[in-house]
């Protein structure tokens, strides 16, 4: 899998969540904002998955990854995303609380990524089965740059009760 093209840009995976007000169509219509962007070519995207809530009692989530190709930097991509977040109406409150949307880098190549703002890999991608099963899906073969094993290793190690693909 080649994540970086002097041309095309690095390979990036997105989660996406949502469990408040239509999750589908603002997922929907997150993936179709992003791939508005001239400097973002979307490559994949996986199905949607129903998931159990963790933190305070909430709805259940739908979440699901894609992965793009993109010529921004990782702290520019990030700043997209959270202005997109903003746009489907996410407001911060609680940690872990509901949200509209939720948009997280999980890879950005073969990056490591440790500033106040941003983590890369994403701390949780290889502890959450909500992650990992969307993600095996589009890119089964990526290495976690810092764990050294693919997405598909990585998926061995966790429960996926209350995690449900949807058929799109
Ligand atoms: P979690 O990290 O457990 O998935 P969350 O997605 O609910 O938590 P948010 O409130 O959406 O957390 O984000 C808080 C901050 O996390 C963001 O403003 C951003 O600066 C920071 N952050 C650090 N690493 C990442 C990353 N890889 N992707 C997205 N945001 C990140
Ligand atoms: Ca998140
Ligand atoms: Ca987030």
């Amino acid at each position: 899998m080649v994540l970086t093209d002097p041309q095309a840009g690095n390979l990036v995976a997105i989660a996406l969540g949502s469990n408040l007000g239509d999750s589908r169509t603002i997922l929907m219509a997150a993936i179709d904002q992003l791939s508005q962007d001239p400097k973002i070519k979307l490559q994949a995207t996986s199905h949607w998955y129903q998931t159990a809530a963790v933190g305070p009692p909430q709805p259940d989530y739908l979440n699901g990854c894609v992965s793009v190709l993109t010529t921004y930097s990782p702290k520019v991509l990030l700043e997209k995303l959270l202005a997109i977040e903003v746009q489907f109406g996410r407001v911060r409150q609680e940690r872990w609380g509901p949200r509209t949307l939720d948009l997280d880098v999980l890879l950005f190549g073969q990056s490591v990524i440790q500033t106040p703002t941003l983590t890369v890999p994403h701390p949780y991608l290889h502890e959450r089965a909500f992650v990992l099963a969307p993600l095996a899906e589009i890119c089964p073969g990526w290495i976690h740059p810092v764990l050294k094993q693919t997405i598909a290793e990585l998926t061995k190690a966790v429960d996926y009760t209350g995690v449900h693909r949807l058929a799109n």
